[in-house]
């Protein structure tokens, strides 16, 4: 897949683009990226944006100190939130979604598969979801501290196969354009490795340390996990009109792996099976053969102290393990409603929060 054959995108939007002065906000810069994403989606594609802009919206509406504590910063957060949203909502005839999370929800397994869920209903339901960090209540040890990289975890959350992070910047130089005249722009990075980090430091200047760091650490993480990522100059409107045209714009690192590949590696290596759910022969055949998800009717067994969000193996008849999937249910809740309808869940459990055990997108076959 090229740059330009995505279905699901992140888009990225700093505070540069949307409080310029620090401090209030503007759609000073907004319109071009809000037609961009309208574009988009009415060529059925799918958008989730991570916008910042939270805290300097509020900033005039708080008495603060010079430097404001951090209190003042959540407060500034908390009044600069709603009015950030209002300032991205004028700008379209779809119905606007805000999520507020932390580092600490995106590391929980049971948020985590609740943030899931939510984004991917919101989608289903053709609306636009606006992610920021829940400032108000992250204190530092819990947060992730930037949006470039909340962006980058929000892109493998959210299953995207693209990441666009909107700066002030054009993308990446060999080095700083504004006081070395052989700067050469670098329209491609196949790997971020540690030259490119080093493109990043070492000066004071704005263009190469103004949070280029941050953003090299997310093009990392998002290609990584199978999403190509575009560093593109939000402040130029022509940019998302030729990105329409499906001409590169900002600097482009390259996935490292496609989304599926990179989601099971993700789901075989990094997360650990907690236990295991053993299919009858019509669950086994659905999962395996018509890219199904597990429903409850087709489970026989249920072993291992496991929660919602966690990783289980699913078995065959013959104990062997076929695939491995999140649970969106604790292996206590599967023990009752194991072999029955899913219209059943709701009257065994007294709530049903999903119909289905594993959602296709969370299981891979092995
Ligand atoms: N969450 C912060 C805000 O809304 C922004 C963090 C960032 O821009 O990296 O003000």
């Amino acid at each position: 897949m090229g740059l330009f054959n995505w279905h699901r995108a992140v888009i990225k939007v700093g505070s540069a683009l949307i409080a310029p002065q620090g401090k209030d906000c503007t759609g000073q810069f907004l319109l071009p990226i809000a037609r961009y994403i309208s574009e988009c989606r009415q060529q059925g594609k799918e958008i989730v944006i991570v916008s910042s802009g939270s805290v300097a919206a509020g900033r005039s509406l708080i008495n603060h100190s010079e430097v404001p504590s951090i209190a003042e910063k959540q407060a500034m957060a908390a009044v600069g939130q709603t009015r950030m949203m209002a300032n991205w909502a004028r700008f379209f005839d779809f119905p606007c979604a805000q999520i507020l999370i932390t580092h600490d929800d995106l590391a929980d397994r049971r948020r985590y598969v609740n943030i899931k869920n939510t984004i991917r209903e919101l989608l289903n339901n053709g609306i636009l979801p606006i992610v920021n960090e829940n400032d108000s209540v992250a204190t530092q040890e819990i947060k992730v501290g930037d949006n470039d990289n909340l962006a980058a975890m929000v892109s493998q959350v959210a299953d995207a196969d693209l990441l666009v992070i909107c700066s002030d910047i054009d993308g990446l130089y060999t080095a700083d354009p504004r006081s070395n005249p052989n700067a050469e722009f670098i329209e491609t990075v196949d790997l971020v490795d540690e030259s490119i980090y080093a493109l990043a430091g070492g000066t004071t200047n704005k263009i190469a340390t103004g949070g280029m760091r941050t953003k090299i650490e997310a093009a990392e993480k998002a290609t990584f996990n199978g999403v190509h990522t575009l560093i593109v100059n939000g402040r130029k409107g022509q940019v998302f009109d030729k990105l329409l045209q499906n001409e590169q714009q900002g600097t482009w690192f390259k996935r490292q792996a496609t989304p599926k590949k990179a989601r099971k590696h993700w789901l075989q290596y990094t997360l650990k099976s907690q236990g295991s759910i053993t299919l009858d022969k019509g669950a086994e055949n659905a999962v395996l053969n018509k890219g199904a998800s597990l429903l409850s009717i087709g489970i026989t067994q249920v072993q291992g102290a496991f929660q919602k969000g966690d990783a289980v193996n699913l078995l065959d008849q013959k104990g062997q393990v076929i695939a491995k999937g999140i649970s969106q249910y604790s292996q206590l809740e599967l023990t009752k409603i194991q072999g029955k309808q899913s219209q059943q869940i709701v009257d065994i459990l007294g709530y049903c929060p999903s119909d289905v055990i594993i959602h296709r997108d969370d299981l891979v076959i092995l």
